[in-house]
C-alpha cells in the first residue's frame, strides 16, 4: 500500500537525476534549468495541465476547440505552396474528414503519410478553411491490421526547456515515480493533522497528479482544485508560511538598539502641525513606539489608503529614534515620492533643530561626498532617499530605523539589504515599512506572515469623496474645456498620462506633446510638466510651484502615483485608465480630494472598452475605499499584481494560488501554529523540499 513510507528507502532528495535512465551530465544540466536537481525535484515538478488521450473521438463528432485523439486513414497528402509551404494531409474514420497541417516537414515524413496510411493523432481541433483541423499534431503510424493501445491515464503537461522535451520530462517522472512508490518521500504531516484538514497522504496525492487515473475528473484538475492537488497546494503554502514565520522568529532574537523615546521632539513636532492626529494615526503610533523600545528589530507593516496619513507616523518614529540618540533613514520607491518627503522632512524637522540628507543616484559628485559624510559622522539625524540607499559605501553612524514607504514596489531581499547597515554594536536596525496597497487580511497573513500590521482605517476630517466619471476620448475637446473653466476658477488640476509599455521614455514623450498641446489650446493658463526623465533640479521647482499655486495644471506621468501632496489640487483627468490595474488608478486618484474642495476625476479611455475593462472601472467609480478596491482588483487580476514585487520574491507558487486557494489560508496559519508545537523537526525539510534555496533569504 501506498503511504506507509519506509525509513530505511533512500530519500528523494538526496537521489542526483543522474541516477535515472537517459540522464547524462548533459541532460543534468538542462533539467537544473528547470531547478530539478534530484529525484524529489522531478516529483514537484507538476504538471501545468493534463490531456485526455484515454478516449478515442470520431472523427464526424468533432467540434473546434477540443484536444483528443484520433484514429484516421490517409486519404490525401500534398504539398502547398501560399505564403508558406507546407504540407496538408487529410485523413478520415468513415465518419468525416480532418486535415493536418504541417508548416515544417521533411521528405520522409510526407513519404510516411501517403495514402492508405494508418495514423493515431492528437491536437487541438480547429475551424479550417473547408473543414476541421489540426495543426502540428502529435502523430505516429499505426501497423496495418493493428489497434493502437490506448492510454490508460490523463497525459500530464509539464514545464519544459530547451532540450528537455515533453516525453522526455514524463519519462523521467515515471522512473521517479517507482521512487516515490518505494517510500523515497518522508510525508512531513503528523497523521492527526491531515485529519483535522482532510488532506490525503503526500504519496497518493503525488502519484495522483503526475498519472491522473482515465476516468479523473479532467476539469477539476484544469482547476486544480481535486483533492490531490489541493493537498499539494496547502503543503506548498505552508512550506510559505513557515519560512515568514521562521524569518520572523529569526528576526526576533537578532539584537537591536532599545529606542525609548523621551517624547520631546514628538511631542514638539505634533504640537507644530496644525491639525491634531487622527485617533487611527495615534493607535497605530502608541503600537510603534512600543515595539521600537524593544531589544529586538521591529518589523511592522503599516497600512493606511491612500490619503490616510502615514508620512506622519513615519516621522513620529523617526523622531523616536532621534531622541533615542539613533538615525533614521527614510526610503521610497521613486525619485519624485523621495524628493517630497524630503521636503516635508526637511520643513518639519529643521525648526527642531535637526538636520535631514537627502541620497538619491542623481546626486552629484561632491553633493554626495558630503551627504555620505554627513551620515557616516551622524551630523545627519535623518536622511530621506530612494533605492541608493541601498548601496554598499552608505555608511552610518547609529542607524536605528529604516522606514520604507511604499513598500510593495521593494522586494524582500532589499528590505533584508538594507538591515544590514545597522551599527555593529547595536544591532540590527529597527524597520517600519508602509504601503497604501490594502491588502485583504487572509491574504496579508500569508504574504506577511514575517510582519506584524497595523491599519490606518480612517482618514483625517474634512476629506470629500472624489467622484469619478469615465468618457471616451472622443470627448477630449470637452474635457480640455471643463479643466480650462476649471482652473480658471482657482482650481488645479492633473492631468496624467499612461502608456501600456514600462517605458517612462515613451510616457515621458506622450506628457511632453500632451503639454504642448494643452498650451496651445488653454494659452491663459499656466501648464507645468513633470515625468521621470527630468533632472531633479528640473522638477523640484515644477512641483514647488504647482504646490505654492502658481502652476494651474500640471501634466505628469504615474510618476505622481505615489505621494505627492498638494491639497489644494482637485481635479484630474487620467488618460487610458484602462491600461492600468485598480490599486494603481486608485493611487493616482488619491492625489486629489485631499483638501476640503469637492474633488472629481475623470477616466479618459480610449476607443471602446472591452466588457472587462468596463467592470474594472466601474468599481472605481462606485466605491473610494483602498481596501474595497482592493479586493476587486484581486478578484479581477489575481495576487500577483496586487502584490507586486514582493510576489516575485517568496511568492512564487508550483501549484498554491492566493487567490483560488484563499479559504485554505486561515487553516494553513493554524495548520503552522500545530505543526511547530507538536512536531517541529518537520519544519525544514518541508521548507526544503518546496522552497528549496529560496529560502535562504537574508541567510536565514
Ligand atoms: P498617505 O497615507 O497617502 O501617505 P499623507 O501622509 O501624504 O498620506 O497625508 C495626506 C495629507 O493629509 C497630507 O497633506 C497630510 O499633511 C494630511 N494629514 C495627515 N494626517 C492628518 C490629520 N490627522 N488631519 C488632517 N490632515 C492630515
Ligand atoms: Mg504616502
Amino acid at each position: 500500500m501506498m503511504g506507509s513510507s519506509d525509513i530505511s528507502a533512500p530519500q528523494a532528495d538526496s537521489i542526483p537525476v543522474t541516477t535515472l535512465k537517459g540522464v547524462g551530465a548533459k541532460m543534468a544540466e538542462r533539467l537544473a534549468r528547470l531547478d530539478i536537481l534530484t529525484v524529489q525535484d522531478l516529483l514537484f515538478h507538476l504538471p501545468v495541465r493534463y490531456q485526455d488521450r484515454t478516449r478515442l473521438v470520431a472523427i464526424g463528432e468533432l467540434l473546434p476547440g477540443m484536444a483528443v485523439s484520433v484514429h484516421g486513414e490517409v486519404r490525401h497528402t500534398e504539398v502547398k505552396f501560399g505564403r508558406r509551404r507546407m504540407l496538408l494531409s487529410s485523413i478520415s474514420d468513415g465518419t468525416g474528414t480532418l486535415v493536418l497541417r504541417f508548416f515544417h516537414f521533411g521528405a520522409a515524413q510526407k513519404a510516411s503519410l501517403a495514402r492508405g496510411a494508418k495514423l493515431c493523432c492528437f491536437g487541438e481541433v480547429r475551424e479550417g478553411v473547408n473543414s476541421l483541423e489540426m495543426i502540428h499534431p502529435e502523430y505516429r503510424l499505426l501497423e496495418q491490421g493493428k489497434a493502437a493501445p490506448a492510454e490508460q491515464h490523463l497525459t500530464p503537461v509539464y514545464r519544459v526547456t530547451e532540450g528537455v522535451h515533453q516525453l522526455t520530462l514524463r519519462s523521467l517522472v515515471e522512473q521517479a515515480l517507482e521512487y516515490l512508490k518505494n517510500g523515497a518521500i518522508t510525508e512531513r504531516l503528523p497523521p492527526e493533522l491531515r485529519e483535522r484538514f482532510g488532506l490525503p497522504a503526500l504519496d497518493e496525492a503525488l502519484a495522483y497528479v503526475h498519472r491522473p487515473p482515465k476516468d479523473a475528473a479532467l476539469d477539476m484538475l484544469a482547476e486544480r482544485c481535486h483533492p490531490a492537488q489541493q493537498r499539494l497546494a496547502f503543503e506548498e503554502l505552508l512550506a510559505h508560511h513557515l519560512t515568514l514565520r521562521k524569518l520572523r522568529s529569526v528576526m526576533q532574537h537578532q539584537p537591536a538598539p532599545q529606542l525609548k523615546g523621551t517624547a520631546r521632539l514628538t511631542g514638539q513636532f505634533l504640537e507644530q502641525l496644525p491639525f491634531s492626529i487622527t485617533a487611527a494615526q495615534q493607535r497605530v503610533w502608541k503600537e510603534i513606539r512600543q515595539d521600537l523600545a524593544h531589544a529586538f528589530p521591529m518589523q511592522r507593516l503599516v497600512q493606511g489608503d491612500v490619503g490616510s496619513g502615514k508620512t506622519i507616523v513615519a516621522v513620529l518614529a523617526a523622531l523616536q529614534a532621534v531622541e533615542a540618540g539613533f538615525q533614521a533613514a527614510i526610503m521610497a520607491p521613486t525619485e519624485l515620492l523621495a524628493e517630497q518627503h524630503f521636503i516635508n522632512f526637511r520643513h518639519w524637522l529643521t525648526p527642531l533643530g535637526l538636520e535631514v540628507a537627502w541620497l538619491s543616484g542623481q546626486l552629484k559628485a561632491a553633493e554626495r561626498k558630503e551627504m555620505l559624510a554627513a551620515l557616516s559622522s551622524g551630523r545627519a539625524h535623518l536622511v530621506v532617499g530612494t533605492h541608493a540607499l541601498f548601496q554598499e559605501q552608505v555608511m552610518f553612524d547609529r542607524l536605528g530605523l529604516v522606514i520604507i514607504d511604499e513598500q510593495h514596489r521593494f522586494g524582500v531581499h532589499q528590505r533584508l539589504a538594507l538591515r544590514e547597515k545597522g551599527g555593529s554594536d547595536g544591532g540590527y536596525p529597527h524597520q517600519l515599512i508602509m504601503t497604501a496597497t490594502p491588502i485583504p487580511r487572509t491574504l496579508a497573513m500569508t504574504a506577511y506572515a514575517d510582519l506584524d500590521v497595523s491599519v490606518i482605517d480612517e482618514l483625517p476630517p474634512g476629506r470629500t469623496p472624489v467622484s469619478t466619471v469615465a468618457v471616451p476620448d472622443s470627448r477630449r475637446d470637452e474635457v480640455i474645456e471643463r479643466v480650462g473653466a476649471a482652473c480658471r476658477e482657482g482650481r488645479q488640476a492633473y492631468w496624467v498620462c499612461t502608456l501600456v509599455e514600462e517605458s517612462e521614455a515613451l510616457a515621458a514623450q506622450a506628457a511632453e506633446d500632451t503639454a504642448a498641446m494643452l498650451s496651445e489650446t488653454l494659452s491663459g493658463l499656466s501648464i507645468g510638466l513633470v515625468h521621470g526623465r527630468m533632472k531633479p533640479q528640473q522638477r523640484a521647482p515644477v512641483m514647488s510651484a504647482f504646490k505654492a499655486g502658481e502652476i494651474d495644471l500640471l501634466v505628469a506621468t504615474t510618476v505622481i502615483e505615489v505621494g505627492v501632496d498638494v491639497p489644494n489640487a482637485s481635479l484630474m483627468i487620467i488618460e487610458n485608465p484602462e491600461r492600468l490595474g485598480l490599486a494603481q488608478l486608485h493611487q493616482l486618484r488619491g492625489r486629489v480630494g485631499r483638501g476640503s474642495r469637492e474633488s472629481s476625476c475623470v477616466l479618459m479611455y480610449h476607443g471602446s472598452l472591452s466588457e472587462a475593462a468596463h467592470q474594472r472601472l466601474a468599481v472605481l467609480r462606485e466605491s473610494g475605499d483602498g481596501f474595497v478596491i482592493a479586493q476587486k482588483d484581486l478578484e479581477l487580476r489575481g495576487p500577483g499584481d496586487v502584490l507586486g514585487t514582493r510576489q516575485t520574491g517568496m511568492l512564487q507558487f508550483r501549484i498554491a494560488d492566493l487567490q483560488r486557494d484563499r479559504e485554505m489560508l486561515p487553516e494553513v496559519a493554524r495548520a503552522a501554529e500545530l505543526l511547530l508545537e507538536e512536531d517541529p523537526q518537520q519544519v525544514t525539510p518541508l521548507v526544503e523540499r518546496w522552497i528549496g534555496e529560496r529560502s535562504q533569504y537574508g541567510g536565514v
